[in-house]
């Protein structure tokens, strides 16, 4: 009778399809992206149209001080699960990034609703602000400030590309940085942290499978590397006379791929900056800067290939008698997802006759920062040709139905107090 009740929790697709539809035509671009930046119009518009679906169930819904938005059902005083994702975007981002796990959320709420049986636990959606940290470079903004709160003296420095300060950003939404910090209590009664989002990759649609579930969400650190050498005239000095400080860079990107290679698929390096100083094509670089990235899902293989990275910078820039020095730009500690919960998405999808991959997340998440302070799991469906932060990203209905179900399920058998 139980395993019939969660079997009949089934969702319906069509109105997540409009859900989707609609929420994606805030902010949409001409060509067929959307754009709903952080502390946006857009972004708060989002928002206003997830609170007004809320309502439509009955459900009423608060924001907190980092203007993250939660709605919960079930009764006062239980445990409760938190679900959910987020609903800003990158610049001319896809449709299905972050939007569709607030929709699944939205889903599994209405489902529990209908299904009538009275819930033991408390289900609490959540849409956290600044995920993507595409304008601040402030990524996992609202799930940081409730799992571990922020260095506001740091943010406090914080400002776009425009010169606005995040402070007055938030102003503007009627949030203020001081009081940032009080966000944490609303994860003071959560038990857990599910969150289905789109792989934005292509494994699971090379492998012909709907279901991965997430062991661990990736490490990123990134070093900053600035060598320091002669500027000089390119013509009158001898190439022996040179103390070029761009040929130790390009000899660390090289070290970079490599190191990377060395790790055998545990780790992925990448130097998206570039910059020779005073960048002239008659002039010897004196000084150049490298943006050094290392992903792993494990702490240890993250700090080898850093370091394999850092003594060929050094031993290059000794051959070529320039100085370096490095800086640590952003660190987020890699997540492990929980194991008890890992399985309970499992059980699920294979309940559907699914059989679920285990997927390492090479992109960061909002679980990610909440796994610093709760059990969280994670649940992806494919991405069409693993495209996404582009117009293109799609995932058709077909391919989200089984994970929605599973995640759905997973949640009900919680609240129901079906699973322990
Ligand atoms: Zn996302």
């Amino acid at each position: 009778m139980e395993a019939g009740a969660l079997s009949a929790l089934t969702p319906v697709l069509a109105r997540v399809e409009e859900d989707l539809a609609d929420l994606g035509r805030i902010g949409a671009r001409a060509g067929g992206g959307v754009t709903r930046l952080a502390w946006s119009e857009e972004e708060g518009r989002a928002k206003a149209f997830l609170v007004e679906r809320l309502a439509r169930l009955g459900v009423g819904a608060e924001s907190d001080e980092a203007a993250n938005v939660w709605a919960e059902i079930g009764p006062e005083g239980a445990p409760v699960l938190a679900i959910g994702s987020h609903l800003d975007t990158v610049p001319d981002g896809g449709r299905y990034d972050g939007a569709l796990g607030v929709m699944a959320g939205l889903e599994t709420m209405r489902l529990l609703l209908e299904a009538g049986r009275p819930l033991k636990r408390r289900v609490r959606l959540a849409a956290f602000t600044d995920e993507e940290g595409a304008r601040f470079g402030t990524g996992l903004f609202g799930s940081t400030a409730v799992a571990t709160g922020h260095d506001i003296d740091h943010l406090a420095e914080v400002r776009d590309r425009a010169g606005v300060a995040l402070a007055e950003a938030m102003a503007a939404r009627g949030r203020r940085l001081e009081e940032l910090g009080r966000a944490r209590e609303r994860l003071d009664d959560v038990e857990a942290y599910l969150e289905l989002h789109v792989e934005q990759g292509p494994r699971l649609e090379r492998m012909g499978r709907d279901i991965g579930v997430v062991t661990a969400i990736t490490g990123i650190r990134q070093v900053e590397y600035t060598f320091a050498g002669e500027t000089n005239h390119a013509g009158t000095t001898a190439l022996a006379d040179r103390r070029d400080a761009l040929l130790p860079a390009a000899e660390t990107i090289l070290a970079v791929r490599r190191a990377a290679e060395r790790s055998g698929g545990r780790a992925v390096g990448t130097v998206g900056y570039v910059a020779a100083v005073p960048g002239a094509a008659n002039v010897v670089p004196g000084e150049a800067v490298l943006s050094v990235e290392v992903r792993s899902p494990e702490s240890e293989v993250m700090a080898e290939v850093h370091g394999e990275i850092a003594r060929a910078a050094e031993a290059e820039a000794r051959r070529h008698g320039v100085e370096v020095v490095r800086a640590v730009r952003h660190h987020v500690a890699p997540a492990a997802m929980d194991p008890a919960w890992r399985e309970r998405l499992r059980r699920q999808a294979r309940a559907l006759g699914e059989e679920p991959v285990d997927l390492v997340s090479w992109a960061g998440h909002d679980a990610g920062a909440l796994a610093a302070r709760l059990p969280v799991a994670m649940l992806f469906v494919p991405s069409r040709g693993g495209l996404s932060h582009a117009p293109g990203e799609y995932t058709a209905p077909e391919r989200y139905r089984a994970g929605l179900t599973a995640f759905a399920r997973t949640v009900a058998a919680w609240a129901w107090g079906l699973e322990p």
